[in-house]
């Protein structure tokens, strides 16, 4: 029993070594981790992705060191914080790219110098490790909620107006292919489409107003892919005094989308859980930067991932998700305004 121990504890540390390889990128002394987000716009990456990766990783490895940038929506930008990362000495890169395609070149970089690069949230070929949701679902729910909802509401036919995220944006294509596989079969029209650039809210307003003389009438729904397009389409419709406001769509369960369903001028939103998505890419980054291999559920194009299941929310399941989680206090929520 004694030497059983002894030689499981063995095989303990052993583990917590890594392996007998010289890590990637410095060889000794604490792990650097570069975490580099896309945007701030959009409120889940400052006030989840970042706090929540940052805490994962402190329990993941205590002494591991976080170098974080975020790159405003700029590809370059995004590639010279790459860059910069690997000059400190980052060994491992999670990269949420601002751009899929040109993010291989950052992979590229990474690889050159033995750095392994986990793609988070959005797919980068090439890369070590893969976390995000299972996105075409995301776009199926949305669409699905939206139909559910014109139903119930007496609507069986009519407009719908579709605004998609960034063409840059690898999950975009899946959102948009999911809501494409539902609204084409579901008896409504999509009358007019757009692909917002870098998923500005305000470029899907503008689009949205643009929009309002031709199709106002016939309008029954509006899909917008998350709730920063969400927040501006509302806005176009508000202004253009279409009243009742036809149902509309998001993703991301903003707070302030979260309002908007209570309020009853949004419709739905999705519920991606960021705390396990940051903790496996946490775990996977822990992992790549000692030599390990990242522990995975699925293989995306030859990529290990783990793949997390998004959950459509409104009003009626608002404290059995966002809230039942502790993203948000009912009193965060319910404000006085
Ligand atoms: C993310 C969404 C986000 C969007 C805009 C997507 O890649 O999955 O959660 O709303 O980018 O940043």
């Amino acid at each position: 029993v004694g030497v059983g121990i002894a030689v499981s504890a063995l095989a303990l540390s052993l583990a917590a070594c890594g392996s007998d390889e010289p890590a990637a990128g410095s060889s000794s002394g604490a792990k650097k981790v570069a975490l580099l987000l896309p945007e701030s716009k959009t409120t889940r990456y400052e006030a989840l992705d970042r706090p929540l990766f940052t805490d994962a990783l402190k329990t993941a490895c205590a002494d591991c060191e976080l170098i974080y940038s975020n790159a405003d929506q700029d590809a370059a930008k995004q590639q010279q914080q790459a860059e910069a990362a690997l000059t400190q000495g980052a060994n491992v890169l999670v990269l949420d790219p601002v751009d899929g395609k040109a993010a291989a070149a950052v992979v590229a970089s990474a690889k050159s110098q033995n750095v392994p690069v986990i793609a988070y949230d959005r797919f980068i070929e090439g890369a070590d490790y893969y976390v995000s949701f299972e996105n075409e679902a995301v776009g199926k729910l949305q669409a699905q909620t939206l139909v559910d909802t014109l139903k119930s509401g007496g609507k069986t036919s009519g407009n719908i107006a579709m605004i998609n995220g960034a063409p840059t944006d690898p999950n975009a294509a899946d959102f948009k292919k999911g809501a494409h596989s539902v609204l084409d079969a579901s008896g409504y029209k999509v009358a007019a489409e757009f692909d917002t650039p870098d998923w500005s809210p305000d470029k899907a307003q503008a689009w949205m107003e643009g929009q309002l003389s031709a199709i106002k009438n016939g309008l029954v729904g509006v899909y917008a892919a998350n709730d920063g397009t969400a927040g501006g389409a509302i806005a176009a419709l508000k202004g253009g005094g279409v009243t009742p406001l036809p149902p509309v769509t998001g993703q991301d369960s903003e707070l302030a989308a979260i309002q908007r369903i209570i309020a009853g001028d949004q419709a739905m939103t999705i519920y991606k859980a960021v705390k396990p998505q940051a903790e496996a890419a946490a775990k996977g980054a822990v992992a790549l930067a000692n030599g390990n291999k990242p522990e995975s559920t699925t293989d995306k194009q030859g990529v290990p991932s783990t793949i997390l299941d998004p959950v459509a929310v409104t009003k009626a399941n608002i404290n059995d998700t966002v809230v039942k989680d502790g993203i948000y206090k009912v009193s965060d929520i319910c404000t006085a305004s």
